[in-house]
């Protein structure tokens, strides 16, 4: 029976470059995945926003180092990722936005974030063509900035390989065996094979895995859709967030990438749980009113494609990022909701030190909000 040190369930947006970082430490590490090829899971569905402007300071820090490294792959590692640093934005058009905007900026400053708010004057010179009818201003971090998630996927896949990753891919995991002694076996359609320690990061499938593990996890999908249009001429480079409600939608969140098409998403009110995938007849209109309210400018842009994907949700909003208690060698990343693709580097490293030294890169302090075992009834992170 092929043996390893680690087996991760799920080659997607936390388990490549968990594979990558471990493999370069020179641990023996298989990720097995029932997809074809790497990112085909979650990953692919992202619309690619990375910043470090959030609320939570375990998110924050976690990708802050996600950052640092999308931003150095390119000089490191040779692979273009379209990583642009273009910011993110938030323009506030009521007075209750302005003010809970004003007072996340003060845990955001705490944690050494560079953001400011920008009068409505800037953000008109940041944003041109922004509509100006009532805007009051805005959050700006320069520092935040966007990517192409199936580019990253493949970077982080091909230099995992580089460093001796193996990879098994069109096999589901179907049971995972503590032994007696020391030793985990894990099983798929097609073989089995033996390890010293194994990462669930099977993401949507999260809860489905954690059963096999023997864990209840509590990762309940619900879906989010995107779109992308024709490609224009570079005019502005922060993902936008309007945090307004709108009939049937929240926050709508969009950016031009280096390619000029603008890459778009809405957060859907009330939530659609579950892990229906096909595109709704709803969404397009939805988010094209709001793209032509915001910018009227792009009012004759054609879209080319909309898709549908997963957010894994936990009831916090927060990832489970764990070593599961009186099971020796099991670890868990999962539940990371809208954030995967943002979180994934930093939550590796972090994973990595916990697999490797017993231990997170960032202070335990803040890492235990990544806990298991924590009280999930504590208010949910505000901005998604
Ligand atoms: C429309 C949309 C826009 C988004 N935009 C962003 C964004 O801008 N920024 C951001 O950070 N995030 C974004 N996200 C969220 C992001 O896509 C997810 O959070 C992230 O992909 C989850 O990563 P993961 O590694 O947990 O899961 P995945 O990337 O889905 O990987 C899990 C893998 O596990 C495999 N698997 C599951 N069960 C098994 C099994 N039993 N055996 C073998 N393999 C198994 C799956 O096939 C899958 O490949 C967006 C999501 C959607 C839907």
């Amino acid at each position: 029976m092929p043996n390893y040190d680690v087996i991760i369930i799920g080659a997607g947006s936390v388990g490549i470059p968990t594979s990558f970082f471990l493999a370069k430490e020179k641990i023996k590490v298989l990720v097995i995945d029932e997809l074809p090829s790497a990112g085909q899971g979650q990953n692919k569905a992202a619309i690619g926003g990375v910043r470090a402007t959030h609320s939570d300071p375990a998110k924050i820090q976690t990708c802050q180092l996600s950052l640092n490294v999308f931003s150095k792959w390119k000089e490191e590692y040779g692979d273009d990722i379209h990583f642009q640093r273009g910011g993110y934005c938030f323009p506030a058009y009521t007075e209750e936005h302005e003010k809970s905007l004003k007072d996340l900026l003060v845990i955001q400053k705490k944690y050494g974030l560079n953001i400011d708010w920008l009068d409505a004057e800037d953000i008109v010179k940041l944003l041109t063509g922004i509509n100006p009818k009532g805007l009051r201003g805005g959050t700006y971090s320069p520092e935040d900035g966007n990517l192409s998630p199936l580019l990253a996927a493949q970077a982080f896949y091909r230099q995992a390989k580089k460093w001796g990753a193996t990879f098994k891919f069109q096999e589901k995991v179907t049971e995972v065996e503590k032994q007696n002694g020391s030793g985990i076996k894990v099983k798929t359609n097609k073989g089995t094979y033996a390890t010293e320690k194994v990462v669930n990061a099977a993401g949507a499938n999260a809860q489905e895995v954690g059963k096999i593990m023997g864990v209840d996890l509590p990762v309940f999908p619900d879906s989010h859709e995107g779109g992308v249009t024709e490609p224009v001429k570079q005019f502005f480079n922060p993902m936008v967030v309007d945090i307004r409600e709108f009939p049937g939608s929240k926050n709508f969140y969009f950016y031009q990438e280096v390619e000029g098409h603008i890459i778009f998403c809405l957060t859907p009110q009330p939530i659609i749980p579950g892990v229906n995938r096909n595109s709704t007849s709803e969404f397009l209109p939805q988010a094209a009113r709001r793209l032509i309210h915001l910018f009227p400018r792009l009012r004759n842009i054609r879209v080319r494609r909309v898709w549908r994907g997963l957010y894994p949700m936990t009831p916090d909003g927060v990832p489970i990022v764990d070593q599961i208690k009186d099971l020796d060698g099991y670890y868990v990343a999962v539940g990371f909701c809208g954030q995967g693709l943002m979180l994934g580097p930093g939550i590796a490293l972090n994973l990595v030190s916990l697999i490797t030294k017993g231990k997170p890169v960032l202070p335990e302090e803040i890492f235990k909000s990544y806990s298991l075992y924590r009280d999930y009834s504590r208010p949910s992170e505000a901005l998604k």
